[in-house]
């Protein structure tokens, strides 16, 4: 019926009525409404989305226009019966405080798990889009590459084409340097030219800025959009996004085609947020493909028992296998340097790289023990370096070590995943910490001999006694160079 002006459903007719009332579009009493005109550009910011008002750069009556005629759905940004906040999916009370709220007047929850991006209280809607699609411009074949994968790299290809094919999920489970992203190509162009949106997503924003610039290259007539933290392709409507796992926070059954990079890495790998926001982004019948170089251990396991759809790239492009991890006993080198001394294995190993020139990588498990180790050095040769996470020159560092200007370069776990320099030796001083993980040690020995031209490197674990972790990761890398091995990708 028609009631001010609006069509809402007779309620005084029963249910079964309305299926058999004629479609709205018969109804002669429409005639007297011009049709509604939505704004294209709110369309495009919105899609995919959910979003506050402050992120809108409209007024509340043009969002509300757009609502009453079915084009925006409102939903609780909060939910105080069941304390949870929707945008982050955050349930622990912990997370949330109360507060005087200006808009409504009422004392009322918070989420501060997510506040970095706009405050949700009880009071907040979370706006989405519910009208059409935007026009996409479907390309017919998207993809410019004339590359050539390896043979594990080819039957990943494979898979992962199949998956983005029938929505079904997968994991990528490739050895450092196998060249994971190639792998990806074909089930993107796939997708891409049946009309789906794809979402490459990563923990990390030096990811994002890498890869963004290599997908559009190869993607060449693809609105490719970038989004991190502070990036300018905030309210772009692209086929192909790639973004921070955090940045997923904003999307709501964005996505056909989810791709997770990295899934071990910090800190998706322990943060149910950043989780939550890659099922909360993607669209319910869609394809989430992760891929990683080291899957923690459950995952490991369901991978032998069949229980994760799994495919594995054992060998690194070159043919050539990992280097395996030597472990060497370095007494309590933390006593040593308190006393301002070096275990003299240590020094001994970094002494032979200073002698040949050969670059290297050292891992310390804290900064203060790498300031420390880093003075020490210094007496040896002036040329060594050490970098952090807060380190404002980090990226300026290791170009430096990029172009020889640095020969040794002191880094904690920060460096243990992105660098690729050709040829390096590497070594991780106190490996029993605990910040070493399984994880972390494979990541760091996936740092040497990762080109074609110096195909191998020393990778060397000083340690105060051995840890699960540090055998595991080598039976982790062991494992993957028999099964290179025994699938032919390696040569012997
Ligand atoms: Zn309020
Ligand atoms: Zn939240």
């Amino acid at each position: 019926m028609i009631k001010e002006e609006k069509i809402i459903p007779n309620t005084k007719k029963s249910v079964d009525e309305w299926t058999f009332t004629p479609p709205i579009t018969h109804n002669p009493a429409l005639s007297i409404y011009r049709p509604f005109q939505y704004n294209p550009q709110l369309q495009k910011m919105l899609i995919g989305k959910q979003l506050l008002t402050d992120e809108l750069p409209c007024t509340t009556e043009e969002l509300q226009y757009h609502h009453e005629h079915g084009y925006i759905v409102y939903r609780k940004g909060f939910n105080r019966k069941e304390l949870s906040c929707t945008r982050c999916g955050t349930t622990d009370p912990s997370w949330f405080a109360e507060f005087p709220c200006a808009r409504c007047g009422k004392v009322e929850f918070y989420c501060r798990k997510c506040l970095m991006m706009g405050r949700i209280s009880e009071c907040t809607p979370l706006i989405s889009w519910a009208g059409p699609d935007p026009k996409l411009e479907v390309v017919d074949k998207p993809l410019v590459w004339d590359g050539q994968l390896s043979e594990g790299q080819d039957v990943a290809s494979k898979s992962v084409a199949d998956a983005v094919e029938n929505s079904s999920e997968l994991l990528v489970w490739a050895v450092a340097g196998a060249g994971k992203t190639e792998v990806l190509f074909a089930g993107i162009a796939n997708a891409l030219s049946t009309g789906k949106r794809v979402c490459v997503a990563t923990p990390r924003t030096d990811v994002v800025l890498e890869l963004a610039p290599r997908l559009q290259k190869v993607f060449p007539e693809i609105k490719v959009a970038a989004l991190y933290g502070g990036s300018e392709d905030r309210h772009e409507y692209a086929q192909l996004t790639i973004a921070t796992t955090h940045q997923l926070l904003r999307f709501y059954k964005a996505f056909d085609v989810m791709i997770v990079d990295e899934v071990d890495a910090f800190p998706y790998s322990i943060d149910e947020t950043l989780q939550y926001a890659v099922q909360q982004s993607r669209k319910h019948e869609s394809s989430l493909i992760y891929l990683t170089a080291t899957p923690n251990t459950q995952w490991q396991k369901e991978c032998r028992t069949g229980k994760r759809n799994c495919i594995t790239i054992a060998a690194r492009f070159h043919r050539q296998p990992l280097p395996l991890p030597e472990f060497v006993w370095s007494g309590n080198w933390e006593k040593q340097l308190k006393k301002g001394k070096l275990s003299s294995p240590i020094k001994k190993w970094v002494e032979s790289r200073l002698a040949s020139g050969k670059q290297a990588l050292i891992f310390a498990p804290k900064i203060a023990v790498m300031d420390k180790i880093l003075l020490i050095l210094r007496k040896l040769n002036p040329r060594i370096e050490s970098v952090h996470a807060e380190d404002p020159d980090r990226k300026e560092k290791v170009m430096k070590l990029r172009n020889k200007e640095i020969t040794i370069l002191l880094t904690t776990t920060i460096l243990e995943r992105g660098v690729t320099i050709p040829n390096i030796d590497v070594a991780v001083i106190g490996s029993e910490d605990r910040v070493f993980t399984e994880s972390a040690l494979v990541q760091i020995a996936g740092r040497a001999g990762r080109s074609a031209e110096y195909p191998t490197g020393a990778v060397t674990f000083f340690h105060y006694g051995k840890t699960e972790a540090m055998l595991s990761a080598r039976r982790q890398i062991v494992m993957m160079n028999k099964e290179g091995i025994e699938k032919g990708l390696i040569d012997v």
